[in-house]
Formats: C-alpha cells, sequence, structure tokens
C-alpha cells in the first residue's frame, strides 16, 4: 500500500485525480500530513467520509515509530527510531539558544565507515525514503508538543546515520517537500546537508538550490584523511575535493562550512591548523571545529580545551572564521549512531 509521507505534492495530486478528486484536494492533504502531523486519514476532517474511504482503500500513514528517547542534561534528546521493516535509525534534537537544532539521518547504516563515528561501524542497511527522512520531523514535533515545549525547531540538519548524497532521489524528493510552506516550511538556509565527499555531487547539490553545503574535512592532508575516513578520502581525494568545490555555485554573501572534528594528537596540532588554512586558502569557506567527545568504546581520545583554541587561533590569526560547537549530549552518546549501535551489540547478546 502507498505511503501517502513518500508522495510529492505532484504525486499527490495525480493520486487524488485518480481517485475523482479535483486537484486542490491534494493541497488539503498535504497539508494534514505534514503542518499538522495527521497520523490517521480519519483525522482529516475537512475531507468527505466517502474521498477518505476511496482514499484508504488506496494509501495509509505511516510514520516512523519512536523505540526510545534518552534526554541529556544539557536538553539534548536523541531518539531511536524504528521504521516499518525494523530498520533502526536514530534522529538528534540539539537547542541552541531560543530554537532547536534536529540532526536527520539519511540512511540506515552507512558504507562510509568513518573511523570515529558508531553508524560507520554499523555497516549500510539501506537508503531511507522521503517518509523515513522527514518523518523524524513529525516524530520529534509531536514529541515536543506533548511535553507542551514552545521552543521552535528551527534548523535541520542532515548530518546523523548515512551519507545523504548517496541517496539523492529520496533527498531531493524530502528537500523539495519540507521546504513547501503548506507543509513543513523550511527556507533552505535553514537545510544544511553534510557530506563527506562525493564526486561530482556536491556541485549539483549546490545548482539545485534545496538547501546549504556543508562538507566534513576532519584533515588537511590526503594521508590523515585517509586515515580517519578512507573510503571517503579515496573515493574523492583530497586535491580533487577542493578542486570540485572551487567550482560550487555560492550566493553572493555564502560561504561553505567545512566540518573539522578535533581528535587528540591525531589533526589538531598547529601545524595542521596551518595546513589547513593552506588547504582552504582557494575557496570561500568558513570553518566548524568540533571538539571530539570520547565514549566508552571509542577509538580516539578527545581533545584538551587548549588545544582546541589553540587550533582555532592559528585559523583566526589567519582571517579564517572557525566557529567551535560543543559535541553536546555526551551524556546520551549522542554522537552518531551509538544508540543504534547498542540497540544492536543488544540484539546479538539476545540471539546469543
Ligand atoms: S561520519 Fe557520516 S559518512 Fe562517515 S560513517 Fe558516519 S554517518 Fe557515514
Amino acid at each position: 500500500m502507498q505511503n501517502l509521507l513518500d508522495c510529492s505534492l505532484p504525486e499527490l495530486e495525480a493520486l487524488v485525480v485518480s481517485l475523482g478528486e479535483p486537484k486542490f484536494r491534494a493541497a488539503q492533504l498535504f497539508q494534514w500530513l505534514w503542518q499538522r502531523g495527521a497520523a490517521e486519514l480519519s483525522a482529516m476532517t475537512n475531507l468527505s467520509k466517502a474521498f477518505r474511504a476511496r482514499l484508504a482503500e488506496a494509501a495509509g500513514i505511516v510514520q516512523p515509530v519512536v523505540a526510545e528517547v534518552r534526554t541529556s542534561s544539557d536538553g539534548t534528546a536523541k531518539f531511536l527510531l524504528s521504521m516499518a521493516d525494523g530498520a533502526a535509525v536514530e534522529t538528534v534534537l540539539i537547542p541552541e539558544g531560543d530554537h532547536y537544532t534536529q540532526c536527520l539521518s539519511t540512511q540506515a547504516g552507512c558504507p562510509m565507515g568513518c573511523t570515529f563515528c558508531a553508524t560507520g561501524g554499523l555497516g549500510f542497511e539501506r537508503n531511507l525514503t522521503q517518509s523515513e527522512i522527514a518523518g523524524q520531523v513529525l516524530v520529534t514535533r509531536a514529541w515536543l508538543a506533548e511535553k507542551g515545549d514552545p521552543v521552535a525547531l528551527r534548523n535541520i540538519v542532515f548530518m546523523g546515520m548515512g551519507e545523504p548524497l548517496l541517496n539523492t532521489e529520496n533527498l531531493y524528493k524530502t528537500l523539495t517537500t519540507m521546504g513547501l510552506d503548506l507543509g513543513l516550511s523550511f527556507a533552505t538556509r535553514r537545510l544544511t546537508v553534510s557530506t563527506s565527499g562525493i564526486p561530482g555531487e556536491m556541485i549539483r547539490f549546490g545548482r539545485s538550490g534545496l538547501g546549504l553545503l556543508a562538507v566534513s574535512l576532519h584533515a588537511p592532508t590526503q594521508e590523515l584523511r585517509e586515515q580517519i575516513m578512507p573510503r571517503a578520502a579515496r573515493l574523492l581525494p583530497l586535491a580533487q575535493l577542493i578542486e570540485e568545490l572551487k567550482g560550487y555555485p555560492l550566493k553572493p554573501r555564502e560561504r561553505l562550512t567545512m566540518e573539522y572534528l578535533l581528535l587528540d594528537g591525531v589533526n589538531d596540532s598547529p601545524a595542521l591548523a596551518r595546513e589547513l588554512v593552506r588547504l582552504l586558502s582557494p575557496l570561500k569557506a568558513k570553518v566548524n571545529l568540533i571538539a571530539y567527545n570520547a565514549s566508552e568504546a571509542a577509538t580516539y581520545r578527545a581533545p584538551s580545551m587548549e588545544r582546541v583554541l589553540a587550533f582555532q587561533k592559528v585559523l583566526r590569526d589567519k582571517n579564517l572564521t572557525a566557529t567551535l560547537r560543543k559535541s553536546k549530549g555526551a551524556d546520551i552518546r549522542a554522537a552518531c549512531g551509538q544508540l543504534a549501535a547498542e540497540g544492536r551489540r543488544q540484539a546479538v547478546t539476545r540471539d546469543r
């Protein structure tokens, strides 16, 4: 049966017309699904009973199901969601001043295998669909409403499980749906897609105009990048990555965001900071520094604040904008994939 949450607006229009209704009925349906978060057709009271009955024979509404929520002392809330086929996916709500930013997953597992990431250790399961990606917002919005939390969900980052630019068909469809005023109504500047760098796909995404791009760099040399994120580094070597980004279409005041996760004693020396300045000099870019947060099973150590600030100072002294993002939710394992990995470990233990 067709999941209505997997339909684009034009697909909904085609569906309602095929059921003998005027095309504008799709806009009403779309509003119910995305603006009001209706989980049942019976809730859609401005649609006739006869139409709802015909619709129910052709389609239904399937949202992700919350399997577990963990809230952190800093206000971060991490959700483990279960999809219709049992795939376990995470999403995180991060409080930032007067609003929340939500981190969405685009794949169950991930094929990229970055060495610092728990999702990378899970391997790749499958791509997520629109209902499963944008559905993460429906679920957390309902959770906030139930708690009576008035804080707005303002920004979306596609930075959870998976490499978004390896799931472009669903990603582009989802971004289009999430941007429509009839639905979730997120402005393009509120939607940031984070990639480890897929050849050709970054430029294509830039041309789509569907959101902002952040690139996970994490190392200023090819050798070090191969050590930290081996698959991404081999798929698109650093020199080629920079070459591609030179052609990225930016609006006049826009800059590319380069994510740099600081790992103690690995990529956080002042010499590497200088190397990073040199590497990024041909680009209009800013750097988002993230201090690694070690979990008990971690391969890496967290850098001291002293080292983090020293790294940041080198960039700033060379007029490279470098913001420092605290890795939040350490006490609930907010780092990508840790909750799903834990769930899988428990399942394996149970099976044994
Ligand atoms: S960091 Fe992102 S791209 Fe790398 S393994 Fe984790 S989810 Fe995949």
